[in-house]
């Protein structure tokens, strides 16, 4: 009770100061105490039986009469959607007329789902998705996969997943938005705002659900759900702040992580969950766990049996279990009154903030009209090819020119339909334009498409990668070279002595050297979703000219890792590799080429000096030096030179996607303010430290030009 009157008041005086007009306040404030409101008059009403049928999360095995009457007992608070068995909205609005009508108070069932990158129309994995650098984008695609969920009556996504994650041989590498926190920060923001938009009550958007809190990208040596050692400097520097700002946005629910973060799992830690996220942050939203989670703390060996993992949950923060059915076994006498009373008021607000409570049912018919419709596969074509990376173009191979041609496309992803990643939600793989048909639809006139390799081919496309379920969850692997000998089937090609175009489509970063030096041009097209194919075209045949740049550094050893680009200094930075072998990645962070070429010039800084609470803005000219028309993302670091506590090398601050004609010279502006580089001392106090700093406008975390300046 003491924590939601604390949220409600820091709720309206946040909202004083937030809203521009005084109207939007009234409006919002008076909203929130109406909820409220409405929270404490049914839980007046409710028995204890009651409240914990709200914290349990049911996946549903089969649609039942064991299973309704549960529903009419009020056991069931929220329903993990299986699409085998919830096949269309009038099967989930009857599941919930008789929540509506036949429980005792009526309250809403809310039905959630994995809906990662797209429902029916599938865009391309999360990690591809950040290769856009485009947010604008990103938000888009999340609230068209919104808009087209909720066609079934899916109320709630468990999604975005803002793991900052460091290790390419986690399979789950490919659900984040890859390996800085200042990026999985912005493309997270976006997700929220895209699926919840500005009014989640409305019948086409989604409740977000942050994932997985927090650390889970730490897994000890890339393999899944494993232990964690997290400094207290890490998880308040990279792991945390993804999620604090999405809190912030305005998100309503977070999943616990599967880990042990440095002795307590996730699911039952008090520090992250109630100290940090609903204490500090003051998160007015629910926490539910991860898959069995409550019910795994026994064999993490923090709980003795069933009946205490779930009290050691609950009081730790969880709110809703998902799948185990631990809480069930609690006695109300073992449970602080507070504290359960606590978790069911948030699951309601969550509710009635998605409006379930006066719109429970969903429209049946718009399935018919708002799935994969022309505009939300142009949003996947167009996401999907500027998602994908040029690393090389050697000779200017690429983009293939309009002139008799005949084009052998191969290998053994020429003609995959599984290119949507782990995660497909509905997407059916026959809604898919595989490679091979976007090639041979899309091909200029004078261009022949075959599917072998012959005397006649004038250029081979080598489609290559990996099997979607080579990764996502518990699909680590320890060595992230090419799978399945593809290597060899590359260098098998250059006996016909015609240029190799290897197209990879992958789901994490690979040491793809032996590609480097085999193919003439090498693409990164990631799992790339419904648009495949046409996408695929788009960037080979130059009607789109790649723009996309690595959101994580690609190793040229497995045994390399972790390989990443704001680490910090040894006090012997030239000794830090192996006996003769650098560790340098292969491809940076940051990287990637485009069929323009761009040149950065004249850096320029407002001011050699700054002063706490003041802002410098640096700026840079880039020109297109080229005589194509090109999209340049241009990317603003800084390095905090001496501090109380040392700093990474660098880090990302900025980033801008800039259009330039043939010859074109723009100006790119930054402005950084001194709150952008406040830091954690030694007593992990949030302080801007006076010092000297570099900066550099650059195209990539490896190169750029850099200049200094101090904060007084
Ligand atoms: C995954 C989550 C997912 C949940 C529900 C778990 O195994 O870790 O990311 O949201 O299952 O499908």
């Amino acid at each position: 009770m003491k924590n939601f009157q604390k949220s409600l008041t820091l709720i309206l005086f946040i909202s004083l100061f937030a809203c521009k007009n005084s109207t939007e306040l009234v409006n919002n404030s008076k909203k929130d105490v109406a909820i409220y409101t409405k929270i404490d008059s049914i839980l007046s009403q409710m028995t204890f039986q009651q409240k914990i049928g709200q914290l349990q999360q049911r996946v549903i095995k089969k649609i039942d009469d064991s299973l309704k009457n549960e529903i009419r007992n009020g056991d069931v608070g929220s329903i993990l959607v299986n699409l085998k068995l919830i096949t269309d909205a009038s099967v989930r609005n009857k599941l919930q007329k008789i929540a509506i009508e036949e429980s005792e108070l009526g309250i809403p069932i809310i039905f959630g789902q994995d809906v990662i990158h797209g429902y029916k129309t599938m865009f391309p994995i999360s990690l591809a998705q950040s290769c856009s650098w485009d947010t604008l984008k990103v938000k888009k695609a999340a609230s068209i996969a919104a808009k087209e969920a909720t066609t079934l009556g899916i109320d709630w996504t468990f999604a975005p997943m803002i793991d900052v994650s460091r290790d390419p041989r986690w399979g789950r590498i490919a659900e984040c938005y890859g390996e800085d926190t200042f990026l999985n920060t912005q493309f997270g923001i976006a997700a929220v705002k895209g699926f919840q938009g500005e009014d989640v009550s409305q019948p086409d958007k989604l409740v977000s659900c942050l994932k997985h809190y927090v650390g889970y990208g730490a897994s000890m040596g890339g393999r899944d759900y494993q232990y964690t050692e997290i400094s207290k400097r890490s998880l308040h520097e990279t792991y945390l702040p993804p999620f604090e700002a999405c809190v912030n946005t305005g998100v309503l629910t977070v999943m616990s992580s599967f880990n042990d973060i440095s002795g307590v799992p996730a699911s039952a830690n008090k520090e992250t969950l109630r100290n940090i996220l609903k204490d500090k942050w003051q998160f007015p939203g629910f926490v539910i766990s991860d898959w069995d989670a409550v019910e795994q703390l026994i064999y993490h060996g923090y709980a003795t049996d069933s009946i205490d993992a779930a009290y050691k949950a609950l009081n730790a923060g969880i709110d809703i279990e998902m799948k185990s059915n631990t809480f069930k076994k609690m006695l109300e006498e073992k449970i602080a009154i507070n504290v359960l009373n606590d978790a069911v008021k948030r699951v309601l607000y969550v509710k009635l903030k998605k409006g379930l409570f006066k719109t429970p049912y969903v429209d049946e018919n718009r399935s018919k009209t708002d799935l994969l419709t022309k505009e939300h596969r142009l949003l996947a074509r167009k996401l999907a090819s500027e998602t994908m990376v040029l690393l090389e173009n050697k000779n200017s191979i690429l983009p293939i020119k309009n002139k008799p041609l005949k084009i052998s496309v191969v290998g053994p992803f020429s003609k995959e339909k599984n290119l949507s990643g782990w995660w497909r939600s509905n997407g059916n793989k026959d809604d898919l334009v595989v490679p091979f048909e976007g090639l041979l639809k899309n091909a200029p006139n004078n261009i022949k498409i075959i599917d072998k390799v012959n005397s006649s081919t004038d250029i081979i496309i080598a489609c290559v990668g990996e099997e979607y379920s080579m990764f996502g969850e518990n699909n680590s692997r320890s060595s992230i070279e090419l799978p399945n000998k593809q290597s060899e089937y590359i260098s098998s090609l250059k006996k016909y002595n015609k240029p190799i175009i290897t197209v990879v489509f992958n789901g994490r970063p690979l040491n793809l050297t032996s590609e480097k030096e085999n193919s003439n041009a090498l693409l990164i097209a990631w799992h790339p979703g419904t648009e495949a194919g046409n996408a695929l075209a788009d960037v080979l045949f130059g009607n789109v000219n790649p723009s996309a740049k690595l959101t994580t550094s690609f190793p040229a050893a497995t045994g390399h890792i972790p390989v990443y680009y704001n680490h910090r200094n040894s006090g012997r930075p030239k000794y830090n590799s192996y006996k003769k072998e650098s560790t340098a990645p292969l491809y940076p962070f940051g990287f990637g080429l485009s069929y323009s070429t761009f040149k950065y010039d004249n850096i320029k800084i407002s001011s050699k000096d700054i002063l706490e609470n003041d802002s410098i803005t640096i700026s840079a000219e880039i020109t297109n030096i080229s005589n194509i028309e090109g999209t340049e993302i241009a990317q603003l670091y800084v390095q905090d030179l001496v501090g109380s506590t040392t700093r990474p090398i660098k880090e990302l601050k900025g980033f801008k996607k800039l259009k330039l004609k043939e010859n074109e010279t723009k100006t790119v502006n930054f402005t950084i303010s001194t709150s952008d580089l406040t830091v954690l001392n030694e007593n992990m106090k949030p302080i801007v430290e006076k010092g000297r700093f570099k900066v550099w406008i650059g195209p990539n975390s490896n190169n750029g030009l850099e200049e200094t300046f101090n904060i007084k």
